[in-house]
């Protein structure tokens, strides 16, 4: 289901006047995957053939994986297959082979390197929602244990979310908010690095026969929250989604929203008017009013009023987007709260 909210054409008008920086826009998946759960109006894709998969490879590492691709410029990667298998399944995609990524073991896992975290793209959601991840990146944790119903976090994997780019994808707020880099495999053992709102944003794509092999995620040791908002109760895809990191050596607060526009929304103003406010050498402190006044100025910057007509006169937002506008806001709010407490 298309999350609720203005039109793409409106928010991308809003984020150039409102300084908000847009993590993505509109797009297929990186990779010539699909996005689930895009409904109506979703392109069909046509770089495969009509019938069922004819071929599928199982390597087992990513260099072979890259090299299976390229031997067969028709094959899908396959992670999880939570998002692919429901296009195939709904008729949308008929890959000619597939490329199994799950017995790649070297991106299954993470390690440490110059006080960042390299996590493999083959970690699945129900690894980093346990507590020695959720040590490490809290908020991270948090989205992958949003993530669907236990079967869908069993299987799904961080690569998956990542190359799918939905925009309802529960890792993507948090990686826009710590500012993550991808490490992208490539022919003959090349390894190439982009920002992961570059990807998303579709400034720098993956290339034909590429794979996301690993994701570099600062490690800040400060608190970090994910919050999300469904529309029903148990698990949901977002209606909208706040993840809120601290960055103590930078007295910095990084903010990203989720699932109200195509890519996530970084508040930047409201961050660094928020970021002065706070006590950095004294527990962190912040007066309460300013919870409030930075729940509405980042929920203002993301879902902005309309343009003024001609006349003068301000158009009123639609009910729905308004009630959407609320959600940020006290999201946002409780993410900054629960970060400072
Ligand atoms: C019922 C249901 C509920 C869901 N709920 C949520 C939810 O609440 N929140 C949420 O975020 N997601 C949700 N999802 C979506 C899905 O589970 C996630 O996006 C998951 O992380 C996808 O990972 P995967 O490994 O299954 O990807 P796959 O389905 O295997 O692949 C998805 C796409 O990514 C490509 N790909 C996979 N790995 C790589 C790689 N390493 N490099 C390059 N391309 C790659 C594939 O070619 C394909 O195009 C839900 C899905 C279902 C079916």
């Amino acid at each position: 289901m298309p999350p609720s909210g203005p039109p793409r054409s409106a928010l991308a008008k809003m984020c150039q006047s409102c300084h908000v920086r847009p993590v993505s826009t509109y797009r297929t998946a990186a990779t010539g995957g699909t996005r689930w759960g895009s409904g109506k109006g979703q392109p069909v894709l046509t770089t495969h053939a009509p019938q069922a998969a004819q071929a599928v490879t199982l390597p087992t590492t990513l260099d072979e994986a890259v090299a299976a691709l390229a031997a067969m410029p028709t094959a899908v990667p396959v992670a999880g297959g939570t998002d692919l298998m429901a296009a195939v399944n709904s008729g949308q995609l008929r890959p000619a082979a597939l490329v199994g990524l799950g017995r790649i073991s070297e991106i299954r896992g993470w390690q440490y390197q110059d006080g960042h975290a390299l996590l493999g793209a083959g970690l699945t959601h129900a690894r980093m929602g346990r507590p020695d991840f959720a040590a490490l990146i809290p908020a991270l944790a948090a989205a992958a244990r949003a993530a669907g119903p236990p079967h869908i976090r069993n299987a799904g994997t961080l690569g998956g979310n990542i190359a799918s780019a939905s925009p309802t994808g529960d890792a993507l707020p948090v990686l826009a908010a710590l500012e993550a880099t991808l490490i992208i495999a490539g022919q003959e053992g090349t390894r190439r690095e982009i920002p992961v709102s570059h990807l998303l944003a579709g400034v720098d794509m993956l290339r034909g026969g590429e794979l996301i092999g690993y994701v570099r995620v600062p490690l800040l040791h400060a608190p970090q929250v994910f919050l999300k908002a469904t529309g029903r109760t148990g698990p949901g895809r977002a209606v909208a989604s706040v993840a809120l990191v601290l960055d103590p050596a930078r007295r910095g607060v990084r903010c990203a929203v989720g699932a109200i526009a195509p890519m996530p929304l970084r508040p930047l103003d409201a961050e660094q008017w928020v970021a002065q406010l706070i006590d950095w050498d004294n527990d962190r402190a912040i007066v309460p009013e300013a919870l409030n006044a930075f729940g509405e100025y980042v929920a203002a910057a993301c879902i902005p009023d309309p343009a003024p007509e001609p006349d003068g006169s301000v158009p009123q937002l639609p009910p729905a987007v308004l009630h959407l506008r609320r959600t940020v806001a006290a999201l946002a709010r409780r993410a900054l709260g629960r970060a400072l407490s």
